[in-house]
């Protein structure tokens, strides 16, 4: 079933017809605040992705604030040790809901290249990610085209039923029958070495 696009430019009027989700999700994936878990050398790069060059304002995701509570993606960027990865878990657990995680680069999505008694192999292991961006360190772009399929995750998603199931089924007995499942776009595998980025 084809998706249902919030915005149509071609029947642009006095009034436009979309569904809750459609427009929740629109809303959303345009809006995504960053929360810059810069850890190691792949901050840099996401440093880089902030600046006029890159500029992540095209995707309405420029303000990047270092308070949990104005966020709703966490940018995992660097190596995840030990030490800081439950300093990590607590600031995730901080944000409010509705929140996403990009794992930037082989360290924090892998481990990367250190296989040592002080490393967490992967921040999946401690917070849910939902795009892995590859490389040592990813480029600018790659953090870009990982924010974009995250944009196009958070499209299909059923905002409304997943996050006020008691409202919407008051409000619509038979929701369950009326809403498709989400579509998948899963773009890669974990280990599978993508070329850029891929969503879990
Ligand atoms: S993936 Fe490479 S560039 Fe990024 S933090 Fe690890 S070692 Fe540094």
């Amino acid at each position: 079933m084809p998706q249902t696009t919030a915005y149509d430019s071609k029947i642009e009027g006095n009034v436009i017809f979309t569904q809750l989700d459609a427009a929740m999700n629109w809303m959303r994936k345009n809006s995504l605040w960053p929360m810059p878990m810069g850890l190691a050398c792949c901050a840099i790069e996401l440093m880089a992705t902030a600046a006029s060059r890159f500029d992540i304002a095209r995707f309405g995701s420029e303000v990047m604030r270092f308070s949990p509570r104005q966020c709703d993606v966490m940018i995992v960027a660097g190596t995840v040790t030990y030490k800081m990865a439950l300093a990590v878990k607590r600031i995730w657990e901080q944000m409010p809901e509705p929140k996403w995680c990009i794992a930037m680069g082989a360290c924090a999505s892998t481990g990367g290249m250190y296989r040592s008694y002080a490393v967490l192999q992967g921040i999946d292991q401690l917070i849910p990610v939902d795009v892995y961006v590859s490389g040592c360190p990813p480029r600018p772009e790659a953090l870009l085209e990982g924010l974009i399929r995250l944009q196009k995750k958070i499209e299909g998603e059923q905002a409304f039923l997943n996050q006020k199931p008691k409202l919407a089924h008051e409000l619509i007995p038979d929701i369950e029958k009326r809403t498709h499942p989400t579509p998948s776009i899963r773009g890669g595998v974990r280990g599978a070495a993508p070329s850029t980025s891929s969503v879990a």
